[in-house]
């Protein structure tokens, strides 16, 4: 039963939220967390490696793209615990040099990596952060292309993880079954079970308005076969209210949810609510190589190529079942069939492809000009500014690739200019949406958004250290 009052409501059960919902439990405050996904556990995880849930762990934006053309899909997870029950585990701190080239200026003077640093330890201490040793055999091909880009060995080194006694299966994507991967769902959200907190999945917020001296907060159930967890009518609503409200369903649904509460909040300065989303500039591409790259071997990411004062870093990607049949669909010359999507078929495609494809990614600062609006019902549409640019760097990795004999495929991004991204950021910049210190809406006191919306900007490396960062740090202050 979810109470009708209490002290602190959170909605969303990610990086941002589950830390907000430990902090203000710790400090004896009665919280409940609204999370529209499931509760998994680890047993549930062996399930998923059926294609058939993804719909279930994962949410994308816009949810019908494969028919209607969408210029970026962002793909983001969904569940108690947030993405992090499907991203790769891999925790890296945004590099000096970042900071010193690209972020000084975008952020907002209360960010550093000297005044992060005490807020990254506490998180890389809580998810065990680690290099690991392993290196898998496609990263030594990775390796290979690197230094046939010109960027030699000195750039080369295995990502930062959160996981412990890892199989190096490559599943992280689709939840770890081994409960190696170190997610919020065993971390945080333990803890702040044990410390009073109520997480309440299945519950989608809709919109949000000011009541008393506090919060309303409108909601509605999802069933665990909701297709339709994007639309935000044709539902009865319950509400919740709070004196303070946590707002941490990432980006680009946090600034959905307030473009649709903004008529019953306090006037804020919203000229920059929904715009400067970045796509940390992410660009996969898919080669097979004339080797055996043992694709299915170690973790789902695990090396990364980078340049001090370079803009970008280059890292190799393994997400089962999705990867190969999903996004390299009858694009590369040497296949002839497009692979099937479900079943034996799809487990075949997945062996077929296994031995000898390759998929890089480039990750990197863009300019953030990706925006959303709300369509007539309150559902969010992305849009992409025609200005976009792509790194440089992916058509050297094409010619790299070329010049090591591989059959290079051809993405989305090739065929009609349409990008993906897994790293979201920003739509609730701090600074010009939220106040930097509090993450506090302008004007609207106890009211704050805690996630990766806030950033200002790409991180060029994973953004989730840093939110989890961002979210130790301002709960020092709020609390
Ligand atoms: C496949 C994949 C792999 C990734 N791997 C990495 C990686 O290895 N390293 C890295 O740094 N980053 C990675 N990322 C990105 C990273 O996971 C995100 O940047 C991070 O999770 C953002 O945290 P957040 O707190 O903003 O939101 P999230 O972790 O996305 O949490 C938001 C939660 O809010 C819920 N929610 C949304 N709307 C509502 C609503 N209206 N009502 C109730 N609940 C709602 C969602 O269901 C979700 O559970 C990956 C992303 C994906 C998709």
């Amino acid at each position: 039963m979810i109470p009708k009052y209490a002290d602190v409501v959170i909605i969303g059960s990610g990086f941002g939220g589950s830390i907000a919902a430990l902090r203000f439990a710790q400090s004896g405050k009665e919280v409940v967390v609204l999370e529209m996904g499931e509760g998994w556990s680890t047993d549930d995880f062996e399930r998923t490696q059926d294609p058939r849930y993804i719909s279930r762990l994962y949410r994308d934006y816009p949810s019908n793209y494969l028919i209607q053309p969408s210029p970026i899909v962002i793909t983001q997870g969904m569940g108690v615990g947030g993405t992090s029950l499907v991203y790769c585990g891999i925790l890296e701190r945004i590099p000096d040099y970042v900071w010193k080239n690209y972020l000084c200026s975008k952020w907002p003077d209360d960010y550093s990596p000297e005044k992060l640093s005490r807020y990254y330890e506490i998180v890389e201490e809580k998810l065990n952060v680690h290099e690991p040793d392993f290196i898998p055999p496609r990263a030594k091909v990775m390796d290979r292309v690197c230094e046939k880009m010109g960027l030699g060995d000195i750039n080369l080194r295995n990502l930062m993880v959160g996981i412990e006694d890892c199989r190096e299966c490559g599943w992280c994507t689709m939840g770890c079954k081994f409960g190696a991967k170190m997610d919020m769902a065993q971390t945080y959200i333990p803890d702040a079970i044990g410390a009073g907190a109520t997480f309440a999945e299945r519950r989608k917020a809709i919109f949000i308005r000011r009541a008393f001296k506090g919060y309303k907060v409108y909601y509605r159930p999802t069933t665990s076969v909701d297709r339709d967890y994007h639309l935000v009518t044709g539902w009865p609503l319950d509400s919740i209210w709070a004196r303070q409200v946590v707002i941490a369903a990432g980006s680009p649904e946090s600034p959905a949810l307030l473009m649709r509460s903004r008529s019953l909040l306090n006037r804020f300065p919203g000229k920059d609510l929904g715009r400067g989303i970045s796509g940390n500039g992410d660009i996969p591409i898919g080669a097979i190589m004339q080797e055996d790259v043992y694709t299915y071997k170690g973790r789902a990411m695990s090396r990364m190529c980078r340049k001090e004062d370079e803009d970008f870093i280059i890292v190799d990607m393994h997400a089962p079942p999705i990867g190969p049949a999903v996004k390299y669909k009858g694009t590369f010359e040497s296949i002839n069939k497009p692979p099937q999507f479900w079943g034996k078929k799809h487990k075949q495609t997945l062996k077929n492809y296994g031995e000898r494809l390759l998929i890089l990614a480039v990750i990197s600062m863009d300019e953030g000009n990706i925006h959303i609006r709300l369509d007539p019902k309150g559902n969010v549409v992305i849009r992409r500014s025609s200005s976009y640019t792509i790194s440089n760097v992916y058509e050297k990795l094409k010619d790299a690739f070329r010049e090591m004999g591989a059959d290079v495929g051809v993405t989305d991004y090739d065929l009609t200019g349409r990008l993906y991204t897994a790293h979201p950021i920003g739509g609730c910049k701090m600074g010009s949406v939220v106040d930097p210190e509090t993450l506090e809406l302008y004007n609207n006191p106890g009211l704050h958004v805690i996630d990766a919306s806030v950033l200002p900007s790409a991180t060029v490396v994973g953004p989730s250290l840093t939110v989890a960062a961002v979210a130790e740090k301002v709960m020092g202050v709020i609390h």
